[in-house]
């Protein structure tokens, strides 16, 4: 089972944003900013492009939310959303605010943020959601 399959039955914690009946989305421990949030399908495949069509156009149709969402709660002028996979094999779409237009996407990496600071920017998100 990953990691990821974990998170979605509850087995290990995480700081939920959005739940639907074919994905499931969750800020990403090691944010590149805070708000940076992880769209993955309730089904256990590695690539994203292996994606039976159904989850992956949720995993669309979730993302355009939540993009927006983000953008409202931290004013940033950019949402950028990716997918890259090297670390968990359970497919899964970055949705990310950024505060400039280049050098800061593939220079910076993601380090933890305090929880006093992911639960406030969860809050945040899931009332711009609703
Ligand atoms: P990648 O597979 O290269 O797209 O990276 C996996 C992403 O998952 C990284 O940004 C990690 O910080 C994130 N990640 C790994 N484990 C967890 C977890 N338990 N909760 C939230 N995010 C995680």
């Amino acid at each position: 089972m990953t990691i990821f399959t974990k998170i979605i039955n509850g087995e290990i914690p995480c700081y939920k944003i959005y739940e639907d009946e074919l994905v499931f989305a969750f800020l990403d421990i090691n944010p590149i900013n805070p708000g940076h949030t992880l769209i993955i399908p309730k089904i256990e495949v590695d690539k994203i492009y292996d994606l039976d069509e159904k989850y992956y156009q949720a995993i669309f149709k979730a993302a355009q939310k939540i993009s927006k969402a983000i953008q409202s709660a931290t004013n940033c002028p950019r949402v950028c959303t990716w997918t890259e996979g090297f670390e968990v094999p359970h497919a899964h779409y970055h949705v990310c605010p950024f505060y400039h237009e280049s050098g800061e996407f593939w220079s910076k990496r993601g380090s933890p943020i305090s929880q006093e600071e992911m639960i406030s920017i969860q809050a945040r998100i899931i009332e711009k959601l609703i």
